[in-house]
């Protein structure tokens, strides 16, 4: 099944049953609070919390997200992407448990046809109820398993609403590792859909698992968030989500500049970084689309880190040719169909990412000269940790985002110093804050270049440059 058939088949089953289809938000969310849109729900926050009436108390979308917390993952797991389209239904006061977990079911084994003995099941702890429900359709209790609040709770990351959860996984079978259900083998079972009883107010805390429950929400709510990419691997029968139809056009361009074959998901630093470069594009290209422009802090930050990673991934590939502008550029050819922002921003993307690549490419040689000879330094020793300095240095003269630092250190199987080097910019950015300025004279200058571009490009919603806000 194509991903443009997954979404219909989605939508026209909730909308079947009552849902209001309602559009994506931007990835720029509209809440001070968040960095960036990080799921469906996020826009409907003020409706959970009772700030707001929904316009109707059914809703479904299909969102787009990014999460900078898995950028990490991307290439190391088969299914973890930094930009992903996440599938919802939503319930404002009306249905809940019981209604959730039939649709959720009747729409993966009638509509998707997944083989229901290959789904698995998890709850939270202490939910008796939803164990119930799911016995009553007939899944057995061995494929039933209780989770804490690491993975069966959900909030957003910062106070406001959350609710304990349950999720469809999907077993792929021995290729991906040893049985044992999803809470021993989250590779082999995939997670493919949560389902949110969106009941509480959490408060302020550290974590996934470190906060106060205050209280309950004025209504009971259902929140769900099912992961295109996964179920199209699923669906197509391919093992990364690099490989499906959303993201294969862009590994066949980066097979195509490297003049090799992706190998498939081996775990070799040549698989990673295939996945890397193809599955980074296309957050660029979506951030980019959204009004997001590089810079040195906030959401510009993470689009930077996002180039940046691209280009010395691609490198490692043996690509020395430009590669940004090729890898985005087939991002909007093959989503702007259906995101149609992509193809809106079709001339800023490729400018932007041209000039980003420009800019970064002369200090990437020297930079990566610099982190050779650091690491075989190290080597000399008998430490296996790069110095914090190093990795400052990196970023301060080089522009190095420290994620690409602990790459090429892991990669030759050492470590960073990444408190220390915290220490470092910490101290610089007060510096810099008590110069009067936050940014350098370079910066200033690329500013002002973008600045230009989006005026040539009939762009105003400039937000490049933001403060420090949570990114989770
Ligand atoms: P995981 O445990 O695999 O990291 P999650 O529990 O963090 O996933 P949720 O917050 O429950 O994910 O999001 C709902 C759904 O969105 C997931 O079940 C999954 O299908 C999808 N999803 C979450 N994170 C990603 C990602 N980084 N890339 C692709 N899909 C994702
Ligand atoms: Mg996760
Ligand atoms: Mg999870
Ligand atoms: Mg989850």
């Amino acid at each position: 099944m194509r991903s443009s058939d997954i979404r219909r088949t989605f939508l026209d089953y909730f909308t079947d049953r009552g849902h209001t289809r309602t559009p994506s938000s931007p990835l720029i969310p509209d809440d001070p609070g968040l960095l960036l849109t990080i799921a469906g729900m996020n826009q409907f926050k003020p409706y959970y919390l009772g700030e707001r009436q929904p316009p109707q108390p059914r809703l479904t979308s299909v969102q787009k997200c990014v999460r900078t917390s898995d950028i990490d993952n991307v290439g190391r797991t088969t299914r973890h992407a930094t930009f992903f389209e996440m599938l919802g239904n939503f319930s404002f006061d009306d249905y809940f448990k019981a209604d959730t977990i039939a649709y959720a079911w009747e729409l993966f084994t009638r509509h998707y046809q997944l083989d229901p003995d290959r789904i698995w099941i998890t709850v939270f702890s202490d939910d008796d109820e939803s164990v119930r429900l799911w016995r009553r359709i007939g899944v057995p209790e061995s494929r039933i398993q209780r989770l804490g609040m690491r993975d069966n709770y959900w909030s957003m990351g910062v106070p406001g609403p959350s609710g304990p959860s349950s999720e469809l996984c999907y077993d792929r079978g021995p290729k991906f590792g040893p049985e044992g259900g999803p809470a021993v083998n989250d590779e082999r079972y995939v997670e493919l859909w949560n389902l949110v009883f969106m009941q509480h107010l959490r408060g302020e805390g550290d974590g996934k698992e470190d906060f106060p429950i205050l209280g309950d929400l004025p209504t009971r709510n259902i929140d769900t968030g099912l992961g295109l990419d996964r179920l199209a691997a699923i669906l197509q029968g391919v093992d990364t989500i690099c490989e499906t139809d959303l993201l294969a056009p862009t590994l066949d361009v980066a097979q195509e500049l490297a003049g090799r074959q992706f190998p498939g998901h081996d775990g070799s630093p040549e698989s990673v970084s295939f996945q890397v470069v193809t599955e980074h594009a296309r957050s660029a290209a979506f951030l980019l689309a959204d009004g997001v422009l590089p810079g040195n802090e906030g959401r510009g930050y993470v689009l930077r880190r996002l180039l940046r990673r691209v280009v010395r991934h691609a490198r490692t590939l043996g690509i020395e040719t430009p590669v940004l502008a090729a890898v985005t550029g087939s991002v909007v050819e093959n989503l702007g169909g259906t995101w149609p922002e992509l193809v809106a921003g079709r001339a800023l993307i490729e400018a932007v990412t041209t000039h980003e690549e420009e800019s970064f490419g002369g200090t990437l040689r020297q930079g990566g000269r610099l982190l050779d000879a650091a690491i075989g330094r190290v080597r000399g020793t008998d430490t296996t940790r790069l110095s914090g300095e190093t990795a400052f240095e990196l970023h301060d003269t080089y522009g190095f985002p420290i994620d690409l630092t602990i790459d090429a250190a892991r990669a030759a199987g050492l470590t960073v110093d990444e408190e220390r080097y915290a220490v470092l910019l910490d101290e610089q950015r007060r510096r810099a804050r008590g110069g009067g300025r936050g940014r350098t004279a370079d910066q200033e200058r690329r500013l002002d270049t973008y600045r230009r571009l989006l005026t040539r490009h009939g762009r105003t919603d400039f937000a490049g440059y933001t403060g420090t806000l949570v990114e989770t």
